[in-house]
C-alpha cells in the first residue's frame, strides 16, 4: 500500500528514539506535503552529520574541525579540565556559563553489561593528557551523571587519577540523585558546577 520512499523514510524516523512508528509515519506524511527543495535540504541537514562532522582530536567532542574551537581558544582556563560522558553535555555546560576551562569527553559511561569497559572510553586519551609533561591541568571536574553508571565511572576514574597530583572534584549533588545531567536546568546545572566537591575514597 505504502509507496516504497515513504515508507524507508518512516522507518528511519521510527529508529529515533522517542519516536513510535505512527509519529514516524506522521512525520514522514507531513515531509510529503513540503516543497521538494525543503524535503531536499532536510536531507542534506542529516548527510552533514555523517561528512561535516569530526571528532576532536583533544577534548573528544563533535566538531567541524579538530582541534575544535573550544581547545584553540587561548582565553580558556588550562587548569582546569571537565570530564564528560558526551558531547551534548559539553554544549550544556557552555550554557550555564560559569565554567571557563576545557573538557574531555569520555564518549559513555561504564557500563560493562552493555560492553561498555574502561578501554572502550576515551579514558587512556585523558591520563595521557594529564601525564604530559609540563601539562597545566590542576583539576579535573567529573561532570557525570548522578546514577549508578556516572558513579562507577566517577569511581573508576578516581582510582586511575590516584596518583596524579591533581585535585579530582565532582559537581554537587543539587542534581537529585539519579539525575541525568541531560534534564537538568541550566541554573541547577551552575548550581551544581559551582558547589562542586572534592572526591576522595
Ligand atoms: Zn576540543
Amino acid at each position: 500500500m505504502l509507496p516504497e520512499p515513504i515508507h524507508n523514510a518512516a522507518a528511519a524516523f521510527d529508529s529515533l528514539p522517542g519516536v513510535g512508528p505512527r509519529a514516524a509515519l506522521r512525520y514522514a506524511y507531513w515531509l510529503m506535503t513540503q516543497p521538494k527543495e525543503v524535503i531536499a535540504k532536510f536531507a542534506k541537514q542529516i548527510e552533514g552529520l555523517a561528512s561535516q562532522v569530526t571528532i576532536c582530536q583533544i577534548c573528544f567532542q563533535w566538531a567541524d574541525q579538530s582541534p575544535c574551537s573550544l581547545c584553540r581558544d587561548p582565553g580558556r582556563d588550562q587548569t582546569s579540565l571537565c570530564v564528560v560522558a558526551t558531547s551534548q553535555e559539553v554544549r550544556m555546560i557552555e550554557e550555564t556559563g560559569v565554567f571557563k576551562g576545557r573538557y574531555h569527553v569520555l564518549g559513555g559511561t561504564l557500563d560493562p553489561l552493555e560492553g561498555r569497559t574502561p578501554e572502550t572510553l576515551k579514558i587512556m586519551q585523558l591520563m595521557t593528557r594529564i601525564a604530559e609533561p609540563g601539562t597545566p591541568v590542576r583539576e579535573i571536574i567529573l561532570a557525570l551523571d548522578a546514577d549508578i553508571k556516572g558513579d562507577t565511572t566517577a569511581l573508576y576514574l578516581r582510582k586511575q587519577l590516584a596518583n596524579t597530583p591533581v585535585k579530582i572534584t565532582r559537581l554537587a549533588r543539587g542534581l537529585p540523585n539519579g539525575a541525568a545531567l541531560e534534564y537538568a536546568d541550566a541554573n541547577t546545572l551552575a548550581d551544581a558546577l559551582l558547589n562542586r566537591k572534592e572526591t576522595k575514597e
